[in-house]
């Protein structure tokens, strides 16, 4: 039995977490390999060393001094060593990284070190080796993860320390250069160890009890999802619920690797258990898992007779859109009208050269633009070919006086997403939550 254990930022934010980490591990022998994020916030309004790295190389590359924001990240390492008596020599670490505090510093690479030091405290206060993300995770030159590289190098590298700590978060190049992911990327680490080694489970430990049915900024008390698949993970994380990152999901999955959501500071909870396929009988029935949504879209709607009849009016818009790096979220096709749903924020500098160009390249008879439009999406297996989940949800909403601009199902049947007004976003999901969670399906 194998697991690889990812601890975030909030569970190695002290001296603390990093002894309640250890308890984690120690209480089972499967934990082999630990997966660390950068040292986070230790209480509410403290700061993420990340925030602090990236802060610095901001304030060197302004030419403000940096002395005040690198001691605090100095201090904050210090403690957590000293504190538990470990050994590692962080002064000639600080010493070699002061002196190379300078303009020249590539930001990826200053950024690293925040995980780099975590792991490096770890690997010593739990006896385990310490692997270096540097010489495993391979990114090609064109900044994507090699993955197939990566899955070699890691497994023959834990072939001979099994017991291992590596940092999250970065890789690097060919060249030896370091490069970061996107921010939460030791999510993504945390998978591909899980992947390389062919581990029975990846547990993701944080600091909630598991991803949460909704946002507990919109809705009171949500209920934490017991069981969810990977499927309906994907569509959560890419509507904006935010506990794991939307990439890490498809190392495991490939290899079927059940990944388990737990709390650090409770890890007596379950948390939330993602698969493939969830056993008959472990969850409940419920029609919907999870709700979730983001605001601010804009609608591009292209008018034009017998639209569906000309894709080439399609085609050209979705080239224009790509020529300016436009996300596209949604397309919706009418008899005479075409729907292109974007994010507001990607095209909030140059709608209007973007709308130019489409009529200057497309042609339609005309075009029209909404803004504040919010995304959101119901997901829940249970709602894959079972009559009527849609007519529910529709009815909820409508009984509730929201009225929906727009609405879009996937082929799979495991969301639905519904376009309304920014202002009716959280009135939504309210309601939506309220209808729907309580309910058992009827035809299960
Ligand atoms: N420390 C990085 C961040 O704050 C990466 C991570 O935690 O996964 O985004």
């Amino acid at each position: 039995m194998l697991k690889v254990a990812k601890f975030g930022g909030s569970s190695l934010a002290g001296p603390e977490q990093f002894r309640q980490v250890k308890k984690i591990i120690e209480a089972d022998p499967a934990r082999m390999c630990v997966v660390v994020s950068a040292a986070g916030k230790r209480y509410k309004k403290d700061s993420k060393v990340t925030d602090l790295l990236y802060l610095t190389h901001a304030h060197i590359s302004y030419g403000v001094s940096h002395e005040d924001i690198f001691s605090l990240i100095e201090q904050r390492y210090y403690e957590i060593r000293d504190v538990l008596g470990l050994k590692y020599d962080l002064e000639s670490e600080f010493k070699r990284l002061r002196s190379e505090l300078t303009s020249d510093i590539p930001v990826d690479y200053l950024v690293s070190r925040g995980e780099y030091l975590t792991a490096r405290l770890m690997s010593e206060y739990l006896g385990y080796a310490f692997i270096d993300a540097a010489e495993c995770i391979v990114f090609s030159y064109d900044g994507q993860i090699d993955y197939e590289k990566t899955y070699a190098v890691i497994a023959e590298k834990a072939a001979r320390t099994p017991r291992f700590v590596m940092p999250g978060f970065y890789g690097a190049m060919p060249n030896g250069v370091i490069r970061v992911m996107t921010r939460g990327g030791s999510d993504i680490t945390g998978a591909i160890v899980a992947n390389a080694l062919d581990a029975d489970l990846y547990e993701n430990w944080t600091d909630v009890s598991g991803i949460l049915m909704a946002d507990p900024k919109v809705v009171s008390n949500p209920n934490a999802i017991e069981y969810i698949t990977y499927q309906e993970l994907r569509e959560m994380s890419y509507m904006g619920a935010s506990v794991l990152h939307e990439e890490s999901i498809l190392p495991v999955k490939e290899k079927n690797i059940p990944l388990n959501i737990r709390n650090t500071l409770r890890p007596e909870d379950k948390g939330t258990m993602i698969l493939e396929n969830i056993p008959e009988g472990v969850a409940s029935n419920r029609m919907i898992t999870g709700i979730a949504g983001r605001k601010s879209y804009s609608v591009i709607t292209i008018y034009q007779k017998h639209i569906s009849n000309d894709t080439r009016i399609i085609r050209k818009t979705l080239e224009m859109l790509e020529n300016y790096r436009v996300d596209v979220e949604h397309i919706t096709l009418g008899v005479d009208s075409f729907n292109v749903v974007i994010p507001t924020s990607q095209v909030r500098d140059r709608i209007y050269d973007i709308i130019s160009d489409i009529k200057s390249h497309v042609h339609p008879e005309s075009i029209k633009m909404d803004d504040s439009i919010a995304l959101i999406a119901c997901v829940g297996r249970g709602m894959a070919s079972v009559p009527g989940s849609s007519a529910r949800l529709f009815g909820a909403l409508g009984e509730n006086n929201i009225n929906i601009r727009m609405i879009a199902q996937g082929s799979e049947e495991i969301s639905i997403i519904v376009g309304v007004d920014n202002r009716d976003f959280e009135r939504t999901i309210r309601t939506l939550y309220e209808g729907f969670m309580s309910e058992e399906t009827e035809n299960k």
